[in-house]
């Protein structure tokens, strides 16, 4: 039969000879059958095992024969299901223990969606929750702040792709929606090299916006509250211009967060693209890099091992903290509904650092002394969102009290403490994360 099919197709003189028509049935064969075997074999050590046991209790390679019709078919119905599982499943790592199923969308549902800085904190959960809706997910990240444990669950799931590439570099893909986070956000890291900051926030936004108007995808930049800069408005509404220091130690990310801004609406205005723009507020959760820097985790970090919580100041600067749960379904609802104007995502629940300090202090139970060190340049005297605006056009407002978030954050901590031992929290100056 075989041979007929091959007679017919060479019959103008040999353009597949049968040396080459079986070397296709071998290699359909390993395509098919024994590659997938290999890839599903991790998850199949269970299964094997029985097996295995039989073949080494009886000694001996004519065991491997012995092996019933039914052991054979259950190994491979076993194969079959591991294999659909993988489909669906991400896998459970040590960071990220839980086992997220997902769910199976049809071709015409399942979206392609770029997601830049997708192995950051913010980020990462972003890429769960898409992923769990099941679709497509590439992740571009250059790891500056980033690691690739943040992703690392899903990073056998047939929908994941990671890309290790630095936005200020053109990318070329093809996507239906772009999330575009990728800048880092802690102030001594992005202080660090301010020209890169600055690069990223104008250059990686350019190639966002030139990809989007290339493939007509929708994309979303993850703004911030800093362009407000020190704001003499409070709460901070999004019509609010703000009052930024153009050459403080601040203004390689605010300035550039704004240059950004101003891309989007003029890739929107003169060529159409549709964008989407997010102002975040200070945000929290696990994930974020315990050398970041930042407020929330220093004070986690430093409550847990019982160092004394450093306040920059006198500590009367206010902060408002959102759970990045909220954040992400903000994004979400965002990037998903029609408005295209600016919109705060934050949590209105606001603190003085001083308090905050004897807050985290009181939900860690420690005895941590609280000890003030210099106060840093510009840092912004007070911040609070306005949302009436995300309530408004997505129907969005934080879900998750600053204590509920706070102590899936320690917890979290505690864990990361356990297994890295001591932790010495970044200081106000520029550093770069340790990993
Ligand atoms: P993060 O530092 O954890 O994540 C940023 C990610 O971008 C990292 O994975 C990093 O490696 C990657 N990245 C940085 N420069 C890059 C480049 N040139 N090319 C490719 N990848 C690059 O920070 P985050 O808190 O997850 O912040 C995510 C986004 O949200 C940022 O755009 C930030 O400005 C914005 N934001 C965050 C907050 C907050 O409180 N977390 C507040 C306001 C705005
Ligand atoms: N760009 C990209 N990927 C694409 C299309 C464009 O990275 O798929 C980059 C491109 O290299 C350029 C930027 O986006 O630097 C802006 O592109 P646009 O077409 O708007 O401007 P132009 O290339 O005409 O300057
Ligand atoms: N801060 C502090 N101690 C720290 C880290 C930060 O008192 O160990 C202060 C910081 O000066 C600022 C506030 O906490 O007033 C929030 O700082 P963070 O770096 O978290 O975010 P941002 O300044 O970007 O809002």
């Amino acid at each position: 039969m075989l041979n007929g099919i091959l007679s017919t197709s060479t019959g103008n003189g040999g353009l597949f000879s049968k040396q080459s028509i079986l070397l296709l049935f071998f290699g359909t064969l390993l395509g098919y059958v024994v590659l997938p075997i290999i890839v599903v074999h991790t998850n199949s050590l269970i299964s094997l095992g029985s097996i295995e046991s039989k073949i080494s209790s009886n000694g001996g390679d004519d065991q491997i024969r012995n092996l019933s019709n039914a052991d054979l078919s259950g190994v491979m119905m076993r194969l079959i299901e591991n294999k659909n599982l993988l489909a669906t499943q991400s896998m459970p790592t040590h960071r990220s223990p839980t086992i997220m199923e997902t769910v199976v969308l049809s071709d015409h549902r399942r979206k392609k969606i770029l997601v830049t800085g997708g192995a950051g904190f913010v980020g990462s959960h972003l890429v769960d929750k898409l992923m769990m809706e099941g679709h497509e997910v590439t992740v571009v990240d250059n790891f500056f702040t980033g690691q690739k444990k943040n992703v690392a669950h899903w990073m056998h799931h047939p929908n994941f792709s990671l890309v290790v590439h630095d936005v200020t570099e053109p990318l070329t893909v093809e996507v239906d929606e772009i999330y575009h986070l990728a800048c880092p956000a802690s102030p001594p890291h992005y202080q660090f090299n301010p020209v890169k900051t600055i690069k990223t926030s104008t250059m990686g936004t350019l190639n966002m916006l030139g990809l989007a108007k290339r493939v007509k995808a929708k994309v979303l930049l993850t703004s911030t509250s800093e362009i407000y800069g020190d704001p003499q408005v409070h709460p901070q509404s999004e019509t609010y211009w703000g009052n930024v220091n153009p050459i403080g130690p601040r203004s390689c990310y605010d300035e550039g967060k704004r240059v950004a801004e101003t891309m989007m609406y003029s890739y929107r205005d003169q060529s159409e693209v549709n964008v989407r723009v997010a102002r975040i507020f200070n945000t929290f959760g696990p994930r974020m890099h315990p050398n970041d820097g930042r407020v929330v985790s220093n004070f986690i970090i430093q409550a847990l091992q019982e160092k004394p919580l450093t306040v920059y100041g006198e500590g009367d600067q206010t902060r408002s903290f959102q759970y990045v749960d909220d954040l992400v379904n903000g994004l979400h609802a965002l990037m998903n509904g029609k408005y295209d104007g600016p919109v705060n995502l934050g949590n209105p629940d606001e603190f003085t650092m001083k308090e905050f300090a004897e807050y985290v202090k009181k939900i860690t139970k420690s005895e941590s002394q609280i000890r003030f060190l210099e106060k840093t340049q510009d840092d912004p005297s007070k911040r609070k969102p306005n949302i009436s605006k995300a309530k408004e056009k997505l129907d969005w407002e934080p879900k998750v009290t600053v204590e509920e978030g706070l102590k899936k954050t320690i917890e979290y901590f505690a864990k990361v403490l356990e297994e890295a031992g001591e932790i010495i929290p970044t200081g106000p100056g520029a550093s770069k994360p340790q990993n």
